[in-house]
Order: C-alpha cells, then structure tokens, then sequence
C-alpha cells in the first residue's frame, strides 16, 4: 500500500511513523511507530515484524515495503562498495559506500534520476534528468547500503543528482533518518552538497533542516566556473557568495568547499590565489579533491604535486584546505564518477 504523492506513490520506507499507521490502516496509532522502527532496523517486509499482531502481519505480508532492488554491486580494494539500484519504472540509480581509514562508513545517496545541471567534469551530469527520487527512493538507498557491512554513521547526499532542486524528498528522508525512533542519526553527521542553487542555499538557511552544507565551488573567477558549471551563468560568484554570507549569518555554520582539480584547468596557484580571495570572509573548509577520471570527459588527472601545491597555497594564503583521499575510485564510485553503470536516462 502507498499514499498518493504528485507524479508517483511513495513506499512505505519514505513515510513517518503517523502516516504508515494512516496508510496501512495500523490500529491503535503506536502500530505505525512499531513499523517505523521495525523499517528502521532494516525489516524487508511486513512479516519480519514479530511485535505486530499475527493477523496485522497476516493482512499486509503481500504489501511491498520497498520501492527500489539491487541490480549490481561493485566493490572497491579500498572498501567503497557501489550499487546499481533498479526503480520501479526499469530506470536506475547509483549509491556508493564510502569506508574511510578509521573504518569509518559513509552513505553517499542520489537525490535525481540523472541531473539537469551539466557540471563538464561529472559523469552524471553528461546523462540529462529523468525525474526527482521520492523520498522512500532516497532512504532505501541508505537501507540497501547499511545491510552490506552494518549501518554508516555518516549520509552525505552527494551522489547524482542537485538535492536542492528536490529538496521536498532531501527534507523527508531527513526527517526519517533523523527521527528519534528510527535511525537517530545526528543532524551534524549529514551533508547537503550543491552545486550552488542560490535560492535552494537561502531557502536551507531560512527554513533547514539545518544539516552540513557544501558547495561544490571548483573556481572562484565567472570565466572559469561559467565554463566548468554552467549553474554560474545563472547565478553567479556574486549571489553565491552573498547566498553563503546569509547561511553563515543564520546558522554560524562552517561550510565545506569542494574543489575537484582538473590538471591544467584550475589547477595553477592563480586560481587558487583567486579562490583565496573569493572565500574571505566566510568560515569555511576547502576539500581540495584531485579530479577522478571519467572516460570521455575532456580532463586529466592533476599529475603529482599539482593539488598539493594548489592546497598549500590556499593554506599559505590564510585558507583552512585539506585534501581529500579518492575514495571509492575503484569502483567509479569518487565524486563526479556516477552514472557509469547506466545508460542516458533521458526521457
Ligand atoms: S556535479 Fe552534481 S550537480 Fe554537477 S552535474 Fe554532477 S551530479 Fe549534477
């Protein structure tokens, strides 16, 4: 059973502990918070729900909780796993688990079929949008991933796809993976990445959920990032900077920059002299990313030294910068890399 939503019907992983008991009629109300939780702990179906009563279980054991199936799994050496995930409509998405030095795991999850936003380094963004993800598509993501090697700690919502552009699904699954009977997963251990959606940007900082944000910068001169992210032609390093001002002044904040380096193209210390002198005053991080190759895109791969000495000058200039290790490379899985298991998606 599903509830109505514009366009398609949301499974029962992307509703709160009210609505399942109103959408598959749990009588008294706490049933629906005994499903949530059961949902929570990764049940696949009705019957696994052994504190429902035998004919409660008995009446919904045909429903489907899930919306969406494995339909590949590529695992990396350095312990990144990458899921192809079949939607209902034959479509596909991806999600990767990242595994960092300490074990740490970390969920990165698609919020659209595709993306409309052209970013010329990214994978996904050569395949065009097909649709947003529903909630129960987003969360489920999260699901299929925690049942590989236990659940992440941390969800970075960084996989295909511009969350704030379905920030409608972004703020549901939000509030599923953060509510107390669930998951509980801490606000401050979720990130939005955009790849700068000014009104998205004021709309988090006015309204939240207030989770991490990062902006995927990658230049800090109209010229470049207009050429690099077309996003800038509509808005730009001006009303992106005042955009983050406002963020900073409404949550005090510190926001994540990305900056993936591509060899040759915004990788010299100009560039990294002109991002410096964009980022004051803001209270921010640089995670200084070495590009990831995608076959067909028209980059390299900074050669050795090249991000490093782009991170030391930023430092040198003042710049709180790290540079971040290329998890999930192996499996395609790094930034900018998804999309590979799947065809042009558009319609
Ligand atoms: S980097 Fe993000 S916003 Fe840009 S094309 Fe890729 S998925 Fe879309």
């Amino acid at each position: 059973m599903t509830i109505d939503k514009p366009g398609r019907d949301v499974a029962a992983t992307g509703l709160l502990p009210a609505e399942l008991s109103k959408a598959f009629l749990l009588q008294p109300a706490f049933r629906g918070r005994q499903a949530f939780k059961w949902i929570s702990r990764g049940a696949r179906s009705f019957s696994d729900m052994s504190d429902l009563p035998a004919g409660e279980r008995a009446r919904l054991s045909d429903e489907a909780l899930f919306s969406t199936v494995v339909a590949g799994t590529l695992a990396s050496e350095d312990g990144s796993v990458k899921l192809k995930l079949a939607l209902r409509e034959g479509a596909a998405i991806e999600a990767v688990l990242l595994s960092d030095a300490e074990g740490r795991m970390t969920a990165c999850l698609s919020t659209q079929v595709g993306c409309a936003m052209g970013c010329t380094f990214c994978k996904t963004g050569t395949l065009g949008l097909l649709r947003n993800l529903g909630p129960d598509e987003i969360v489920e993501q999260y699901f299929h991933l925690a049942a590989i090697r236990g659940k992440p700690s941390n969800i970075v919502f960084m996989g295909m796809g511009e969350p704030l552009l379905n920030l409608e699904s972004v703020r549901r699954s939000i509030a599923i993976f953060t509510h107390p009977d669930g998951l509980a997963i801490s606000r401050r251990k979720i990130t939005i990445s955009t790849c700068g959606i000014v009104p998205g940007i004021i709309e988090l900082a006015d309204n939240g959920p207030h989770v991490r944000l990062a902006v995927s910068l990658t230049a800090a001169t109209d010229d470049l990032r207009s050429a690099l992210m077309p996003v800038n032609r509509s808005w730009n390093l001006v009303s992106l900077k005042e955009a983050l001002l406002h963020y900073q002044a409404r949550t005090g904040d510190r926001i994540t920059l990305e900056a993936a380096i591509m060899g040759g193209e915004n990788s010299s210390l100009k560039s990294a002299k002109a991002m410096a002198d964009w980022i004051r005053p803001l209270n921010v991080q640089v995670n200084v990313i070495p590009w990831n190759p995608v076959p067909g895109l028209p980059y390299r791969e900074p050669v050795r030294g090249e991000a490093a000495a782009f991170e030391a000058e930023l430092e040198r200039l003042g710049i709180n910068a790290v540079r971040r290790v290329r998890r999930g490379r192996g499996v395609a899985g790094a930034c900018g890399q998804l999309g590979d298991t799947l065809g042009a998606v558009e319609p």
